[in-house]
Parts: C-alpha cells; structure tokens; sequence
C-alpha cells in the first residue's frame, strides 16, 4: 500500500499568498465608513464578501453587516413578480427612473432560481436597464447565482441590509414568477407588486392562487395601443378575483391598475399606492410587525437549512438510507422506525 503523498508546501505557501492576493483590499472599519457614505464600489465589494463561500472573507462580510445593522431598515422593500415576458425590466426601469429622478435612492436586487441553468436571466444580462444603471441615484446589483435557493436568499436579504446601511431608501428585488422564489421574496419584503399579462389567463402565466393572495397590488402591464381595451378588461378581472381573497390583517386593500413602461403611464401611480400603503402599515404598526415576524421565520429556515445540509454531508447516511428503503419495502420496518434508524444512525455519527 502506498502511503499518501504528503501535502506540498510550497504549493500551500502558494495557494495562502493568492488567496491574500484577492482579500479584500480594506478594513472593517474603511468598508462600513464606505458604505456609510455611500460608495458603491465599497457596498459592492461588501456585497461580494457576504456571498463568498471564502471563510476568511464571508467572515469579513458577517463583520461588515452586524456593523451595519444599526443603519439598516429605513427603507421600503418591493417584491415584483411576473412571468418572463410581462415586462419586469421595463417596468422597473422606468419605475426606478421615475424615483432616481425624484431624489429618491433606489436599489435593484434580483433573486433568480434559474440563473443556474440559464447564467443569469434576470439581471446578469447587462443590456437590461441601461439607463437606470448609470444614474446617480441607482444601484443594480446582479443576481447571487451560487449555491441553494436558501443561500441565494440569505444573501439577497443581506444585500437588502447593506444597501439600507448605504443610504437606499427604496429597494426593488426582482423575481421570476415561476415557482419558490416569490414565497422567498414575499418573506423578505413589505410590498408585493405581481404584474400580470392582459388576456393571457392565469393558467398561461402559470400564476398560482396562492401568490396572486399575496399580491399588495397586481399591475396589468403593456396597457398601450391596441391592448388598451384588454388591459382594463384584465384589470375588471382581477379586482373581482382579489375581492374572494381574505381581508390582509395589516388592514391593506390590494389594488390593481394597468401600466404601460414604454409610454410611462401608471408608474407615478404606482408609487403612489405603494406610498399610501407604506403610510398605513407604518401608522397601523403591521409593518415592524411584519418585519420581526420575518426575522424570525428566516431564524427558523436557516437552522432546517443548516440542519438538513449537515444530515445531508454525514458519512454514511445515504447508504443507511438505502438501507432502510430496502428494509421498508420489503415490509421489514415501518416508515416510523425506518425515519428512526436513520435520526439514530446521524446522531450516533455525530458523536
Ligand atoms: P421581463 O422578462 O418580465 O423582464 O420582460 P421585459 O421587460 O424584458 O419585456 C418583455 C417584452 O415586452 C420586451 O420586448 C419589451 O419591450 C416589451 N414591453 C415591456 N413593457 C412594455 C410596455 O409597457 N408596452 C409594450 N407595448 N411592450 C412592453
């Protein structure tokens, strides 16, 4: 038998001096103040270490965001679904331009499950919102594409808090309206904004009940030229179809309005809803409560999260497994004691 060759260490020397190389090139102190003043190039920088899979630097970035907590939550979060084609980028362009021109600071985050596949479909496309991205008041920050939906969502909701401690006072996170993501971006937001196609039937969109019963406000988009009619029709629809809806305990009325981006019709209404529902949640006190019981719910997924993973990488576990699918169909065990067998077998492991 051979014995294993032992690690080289000129070769460890080396991997140590490059990984330095690409530390971040400032302080905890010099990143907070920068973010604090707002330097983009800073929040993107600590951005980028709250997402590294780097120990050294995602430790760095847990440093920067607890430093920044105490400057983090004066915004207003906006969630905005909708299927690929609805008119999402547009609208939030145009939206984002209408703020940005109006003093506001506005920041564009996306969660998007499918970038994976897809490299990014959401906002790594750089040829979307161009003009947004170039404004002195905008932030874009591009998808979080590594690792499980759980940890693309911890990251955006830490990228959330960054951008607050930056000084953005409203932020937009995007998310394509095809499955888990909305619920995700629904627990990490104050409004949900659902834009909706006109005459393409929910079954079309592939919109599900249960996030239309989320949406603060649904928005029939490309209300222009000959689709006029259809949209205000669509808009009838859909008022009528939230009515069946449960009232929302935090008192809101969800709207729905028709906008067409590339006329620029309805987005100063928009704001406008999402301003007056802001007012009332704040007043009614739903929207702290809201928040805290949001804050809790992610402390509940990330220990399932943590633990699942954990149970997952246990040596061993998915051959226990194995056997006790065996066992179970072959009517040795039942679902109980098989599920038993294998909590015991991982706890014994981690002894
Ligand atoms: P997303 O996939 O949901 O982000 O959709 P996009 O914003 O990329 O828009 C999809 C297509 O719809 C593009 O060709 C847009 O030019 C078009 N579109 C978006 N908004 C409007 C609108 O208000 N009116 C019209 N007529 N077309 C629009």
């Amino acid at each position: 038998m051979s014995t294993p060759k032992k690690p080289n260490n000129e070769a460890i020397e080396r991997l140590i001096a490059n990984r330095k190389k690409h530390a971040a090139s400032l302080t905890l102190d010099q990143l907070v103040a920068g973010i604090r003043a707002n330097n983009r190039g800073v929040l993107s920088e600590s951005i980028t270490l709250v997402e590294s899979s780097d120990v050294e630097h995602a430790t760095l970035g847990q440093e920067v965001l607890q430093a920044c907590l105490p400057y983090s939550g004066n915004s207003i979060r906006i969630g905005i679904t909708g299927v690929p084609g609805v008119g999402k980028s547009t609208f939030i362009e145009e939206f984002g331009l209408f703020l940005a021109e109006s003093g506001k600071k506005v920041a564009v985050l996306a969660i998007d499950p499918s970038s994976e596949v897809s490299k990014g479909s959401i906002l790594g496309d750089k040829t979307r919102m161009n003009n947004l991205a170039v404004h002195p008041n905008a932030y874009i920050r591009p998808t979080a594409t590594s690792g499980s939906l759980g940890g693309v969502a911890r990251k955006t909701r830490e990228t959330i808090l960054l951008t607050e401690a930056a000084g953005f006072e409203v932020i937009l996170i995007e998310t394509v309206g095809v499955g888990q993501s909305e619920t995700q971006v629904h627990s990490m937001t104050d409004f949900f904004l659902l834009l909706m196609l006109a005459g393409a039937g929910d079954e079309l969109q592939g919109i599900k009940r249960g996030i239309m019963e989320m949406a603060d406000t649904i928005l029939i988009t490309k209300a222009d030229g000959e689709n006029v009619k259809k949209a205000n029709l669509a808009r009838a629809e859909y008022k009528n179809a939230l009515h069946l809806f449960p009232t929302k305990s935090n008192e809101w009325i969800p709207r729905v309005e028709t906008v067409s981006a590339t006329e620029k019709r309805g987005i100063e209404k928009a704001w406008e809803i999402i301003t007056s529902f802001d007012e009332l949640v704040i007043s009614n006190g739903a929207k702290l409560q809201h928040r805290e019981a949001q804050q809790i719910y992610w402390m509940h997924e990330t220990v399932k999260e943590q633990l699942l993973s954990e149970f997952a990488a246990t040596k061993g576990i998915q051959e226990e497994i194995i056997k006790q699918r065996t066992a179970l169909k072959s009517g040795e065990t039942t679902s109980y004691q098989a599920a038993k067998k294998i909590i015991n077998y991982y706890k014994n492991a981690k002894r």
